[in-house]
């Protein structure tokens, strides 16, 4: 059965005479929609056991990135027996269903990811992570501490929560399980970035895509921000080349130590002086610095490696230039060179101002006003940005700290104590189902 629902401009009643008419089709029509979210809220409760249960399992198994192989057995499996469409093996692990409703357009992808982190679980749950493995010959263990265990198991629920209504869908969903979020292992490829040289952006192109992300704010709400919502992030590395020569005879060659002194100080003329700040924040850090062996010899050479995170959309290549332009310069001057390299570029989370109003009035008509909340940008950075550059994207956070704890003190993802209050999931399959059935009705 189809539900018929008018425009919204159809309920501003324009002439006398039908305005008894329209009111009585704004009635149905609300009806019509508040029973379908009344659906949804009931399907997302009756799902919520079997989401915790999923979550549980996928928590006690966490595989890092490009290595999600259990992971993706389990989501593709689970979408066969819905008779959702599936392709499995995209970007390494990367799973994508296709769920046709009664209609083939529009069509909205709804994204989770799918890794893990190389963390050692400090949590106390019977369902804990044990997992461990090598890196760089040591071992360490492996944990869903960005708690994207959450975000796979919430996109299972909402997969089979819209295939048992998929008569009533008009238009397609696209469920992008994605692999390697965290960033492939080294010497790969992998991420959103690869899903979308693979066309997981095409056949069918979505008109729009949508994800989450758990954050540790109070559970029970949903958090958002409008425009750029989380940064650029690109790393580099910056070697400055001198002359090697004896510390007591400086003119006897080119120190490196001082021309790279200079270099990073000069960086922090790029955000500060360089560029726009009312475009949007933009942050240059040195996370690293090294060279020389002794106190009295000058080196030939110093390793300056940094990050550098902007709010501005589509400003990546002009800050590379500025940052580029501003270290080979400085170094120059006093008779070094500069050689600077860009590695792992995520562009700006831009959440597409009209899609975001829709959906947080969506949001809001299903969870109530006092669950969805604006909050500022993030200089944190996520690969839903490739996605949400092919198509106008929304990307929202879940809050998962326990009510009866503080949100300020609670661990950070990342955290080996990183901890999701599960009342969470079935919040995450309220708010993207509603998200996903509204935006086919109405687009
Ligand atoms: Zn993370
Ligand atoms: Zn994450």
């Amino acid at each position: 059965m189809k539900i018929w629902l008018p425009k919204p401009s159809a309920c501003l009643p324009s002439l006398k005479g039908l305005a008894l008419l329209l009111a009585a089709s704004c009635a149905i029509s609300s009806q019509a929609a508040s029973d379908i979210n009344s659906k949804i809220k009931q399907q997302s409760l009756a799902l919520e056991q079997q989401v915790i249960a999923w979550r549980r399992d996928i928590h006690q198994h966490p595989e890092l990135g490009n290595r999600e192989f259990r992971t993706a057995k389990l989501v593709a499996e689970h979408l066969e027996k819905l008779g959702i469409e599936v392709q499995t093996g995209v970007a390494h692990t990367g799973v994508v269903g296709i769920l046709r409703g009664n209609q083939a357009s529009p069509v909205i992808a709804i994204r989770a990811d799918m890794d893990a982190l190389p963390v050692s679980e400090q949590v106390d749950l019977p369902f804990a992570s044990k997992v461990t493995t090598l890196m760089d010959g040591e071992k360490v263990g492996v944990m869903h501490a960005c708690g994207h265990d959450n975000h796979v198991a919430i996109l299972m629920g909402v997969a089979e929560l819209l295939a048992s209504m998929r008569d009533q869908l008009p238009g397609t969903v696209k469920f992008i399980f994605q692999p390697a979020e965290e960033g492939p292992p080294p010497g790969e490829q992998g991420g959103a970035e690869l899903m979308v040289k693979q066309g997981v952006m095409s056949k069918p192109t979505p008109d729009a895509v949508i994800g989450l992300h758990v954050m540790p704010f109070p559970v029970g709400s949903v958090y958002y921000t409008k425009g750029s919502a989380m940064a650029s992030q690109d790393d580099f590395s910056i070697t400055v080349k001198g002359k090697q020569t004896h510390g007591a005879m400086p003119w006897g060659g080119v120190d490196p130590i001082v021309a790279a002194s200079q270099v990073v100080l000069g960086l922090q003329t790029v955000p500060s002086r360089q560029l726009n700040i009312t475009a949007g924040p933009t942050i240059v850090t040195v996370g690293k610095i090294a060279g020389g062996v002794r106190s009295n010899i000058i080196p030939d050479k110093v390793e300056i490696v940094g990050t550098v995170r902007t709010l501005m959309p589509d400003a990546q290549e002009e800050i590379h230039h500025k940052i580029r332009h501003t270290a080979e310069h400085i170094a120059a001057a006093t008779g070094a060179k500069a050689e600077v390299e860009f590695q792992n570029g995520y562009p700006v989370t831009y959440n597409n101002p009209e899609l975001t109003d829709k959906m947080v009035a969506k949001l809001q008509q299903q969870l109530g006003s006092d669950r969805v909340k604006a909050i500022p940008a993030s200089m944190g950075s996520e690969d839903f940005s490739y996605l949400a550059q092919k198509a106008p994207g929304f990307f929202f956070m879940l809050g998962i700290v326990p009510a009866d704890q503080d949100p300020v003190t609670a661990a950070k993802n990342h955290s080996p104590y990183f901890y999701a209050d599960e009342a969470a999931l079935q919040v995450g399959v309220e708010a993207l189902s509603t998200l996903a059935v509204d935006f086919l009705k109405k687009h």
